[in-house]
């Protein structure tokens, strides 16, 4: 092996440049940030150079000494003759040892890999000749072959019919891998029209931004990557290591929208990787180019945990939903009181950055400061009347421009309003619908379209309420606009879910919290309205179901993606006897409900 020095590296700015020389290649290697520092080093995936970490690598050089190479036969690195044989993940290794000891010859490196830089990186962080090398491994897209081809055995062996469709799933979503095993037609198909399609194709399906990447190495890239497939995955697939332990933390990034790997893959690793910390992330493949400021965030996180001595799982929050929000942004509406600020400090736990929204602005401040107490890494109180169109467009700039695209979207600011339709004023409706039902709409169309235009995924939900769908003769304003905002997610639901936007509405029962105090009862005079409020909030009281257990049920919706949630038993008894014992829940309505 050898290293000499040379000129700074295209795409990447102020990169320096140098060659290693290991195992009859030559390794084109970039250096960024202070050499004085902790190294991490980026490994790209297949069909990528370098280049593909440029945003990653230029954020994380603020802080840290950030390397990338181009793998053997990758960018401007030279390929193996003969090419069948040369890229078994030994010489891979060989690759890895001998860029670390030019970069890093004293200390363990950070490293991080994409894809099939990630796969690689299994084999460096499990084999015996890596260790005190790699102080942590941040994976994404790219699992062990040897972990996956017990993935394999375990669900052939053992099947159920639930892992014969994990089994089956993965499969289906394997189907390039069985092309670039046949000779010569993949080479032939990146070197011609796949190659001149493949940066439209990229932007189109994944919404990789369009700029200087991919690489104008690509049709040889791809070519010669395709060996990566075929040294490795049919031999490792087929004869996994038993003792594929990994000897370093790590960190796991799943992209919850990932159209070539299923979640699933990931289900058993705690065994193989005990020190494991695990995110999740609404995007598609290509997170390196997606997401650059969440990638950097965490593996800035994760880093400096284990460079500070601590346990890898000291950098995640400590909620339960830790794994799966930790990190992602969520915003509220309705955030000051009641179930929209249990659902920010629910969110603030698992380690989500906050966005509270309010009319309210003090209480909106302050459910933003709780929220940074509890746990959220970030919180924001923000002012602003959902009904008020203009308002949330300005919003929806400010948090796009200051906090990034919003993960997940909460639209619960809601008013009561109770009284007979005689009763019920134009004025009245106009009032109601504005909120519950305008406010929804101006949420879902202006956020919603950020999240849509952004292409990697997300969550809306949508607070309407068990008067979505049970009757009632004192409540035609209010549970209009509630059925109105339980159809319209459902409709919506239906739009997005090619867009792996998942859209929930959350329908409670009685629940205990500010609502009955404000609720306006039409039809009555001051002393009876008041009158009317203290009683509804005594019985709110009384059966005291508190806002808490709504927000579990909100991250549990969005968790597993469920379309329609009836909370507490009297929400969930309504929605039953809507579908099958309807007459009876009209005999009800004609009673008089508390509200
Ligand atoms: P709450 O009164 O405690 O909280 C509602 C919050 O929304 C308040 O902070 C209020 O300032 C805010 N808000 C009202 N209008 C707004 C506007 N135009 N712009 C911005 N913020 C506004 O009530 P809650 O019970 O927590 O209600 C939350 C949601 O749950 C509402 O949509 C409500 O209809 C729904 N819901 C409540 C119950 C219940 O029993 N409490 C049952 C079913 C559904």
């Amino acid at each position: 092996m050898a290293a000499g020095g040379g000129a700074a590296g295209g795409g990447l700015t102020g990169a320096r440049e140098r060659w290693v020389r290991t195992g009859g290649v030559e390794l084109c290697v970039a250096e960024l940030g202070d050499a004085a520092q902790p190294t991490v080093l980026l490994v790209h995936g297949y069909p990528d150079s370098k280049e593909v970490w440029t945003e990653v690598a230029e954020r994380l050089a603020e802080r840290w000494h950030v390397v990338l190479y181009d793998v053997r036969g990758h960018g401007r690195s030279t390929a193996p003759t003969p090419l069948r044989g040369g890229f078994t993940l030994e010489k891979l290794t060989d690759d890895f040892l001998a860029v670390a000891d030019a970069v890093s010859p004293d200390r363990p490196v950070h490293l991080v890999g994409h894809d099939w830089g990630s796969v690689q990186s299994w084999e460096f962080v499990t084999v015996k000749r890596t260790e005190g090398r790699i102080a942590s491994f941040t994976s994404m897209s790219g699992p062990s072959l040897d972990h996956f081809g017990h993935w394999i055995k375990q669900r052939v062996t053992r099947p159920t019919p639930r892992r014969v469709g994990q089994l089956l799933g993965q499969g289906a979503k394997s189907w390039y891998v069985y092309l670039l095993h046949t000779p010569v037609l993949p080479e032939l198909a990146w070197r011609g029209p796949l190659g001149k399609r493949w940066p439209g194709l990229l932007e189109r399906l994944e919404k990789v931004p369009a700029g200087d990447y991919p690489t104008a190495s690509l049709p040889s890239d791809a070519a010669h990557g395709a060996w990566l497939y075929r040294d490795n995955v049919r031999a490792r697939l087929g004869r996994p290591r038993a003792d594929a332990f990994a000897h370093a933390p790590v960190q796991l990034i799943t992209p919850t929208g990932d159209a070539f790997l299923s979640e699933h893959l990931y289900d058993d690793l705690e065994r193989w990787a005990p020190q494991l910390v695990r995110r999740s992330l609404p995007a598609k493949h290509w997170v390196p180019r997606t997401r650059p400021d969440r990638l950097t965030a965490w593996i800035n996180e994760f880093a400096t945990a284990v460079e500070g001595g601590a346990s890898a799982r000291d950098a995640l929050a400590d909620g339960p939903y830790a794994e799966r929000f930790g990190g992602q942004l969520v915003l509220v509406t309705g955030a000051a009181s009641g179930i929209g600020r249990a659902t920010a400090f629910a969110f603030a736990e698992a380690g989500a950055r906050i966005v509270a929204v309010d009319r309210d602005a003090e209480g909106a401040a302050r459910t933003a400061e709780l929220a940074r107490l509890i746990g959220a890494p970030e919180a924001w109180g923000e002012a602003v009347d959902v009904s008020d169109e203009q308002a949330m467009e300005k919003l929806a700039e400010k948090v796009a421009r200051e906090c990034g695209i919003v993960d997940v979207l909460v639209n619960n600011a809601g008013i009561g309003l109770s009284g007979s339709f005689f009763d019920t004023s134009a004025e009245d409706w106009k009032r109601v619908l504005d909120v519950n039902l305008w406010g929804v709409i101006h949420g879902c169309r202006i956020f919603g379209k950020q999240m849509a235009d952004r292409g990697q995924g997300g969550h809306i939900v949508n607070t309407a309420s068990a008067a979505a769908f049970q009757p009632s003769k004192a409540l035609p304003a209010y549970s209009t606009s509630k059925a109105a905002v339980l159809m319209l997610s459902e409709c919506l639901r239906a739009e997005l879910a090619g867009q792996g936007i998942g859209v929930s509405a959350i329908c409670p029962g009685l629940v205990n919290t500010n609502i009955t105090a404000t609720t306006t009862f039409t039809g009555v005079d001051d002393t009876e309205q008041k009158r009317l409020q203290k009683r509804t909030s005594r019985l709110y009281g009384l059966r005291n179901y508190p806002p808490e257990k709504v927000a579990s049920a909100i991250l549990r919706a969005v968790a597993q993606n469920r379309a329609v949630v009836p909370v507490t038993p009297e929400a969930r008894g309504a929605h039953l006897m809507s579908r099958f014992t309807p007459r009876a829940l009209r005999a009800i309505a004609r009673m008089e409900p508390p509200l």
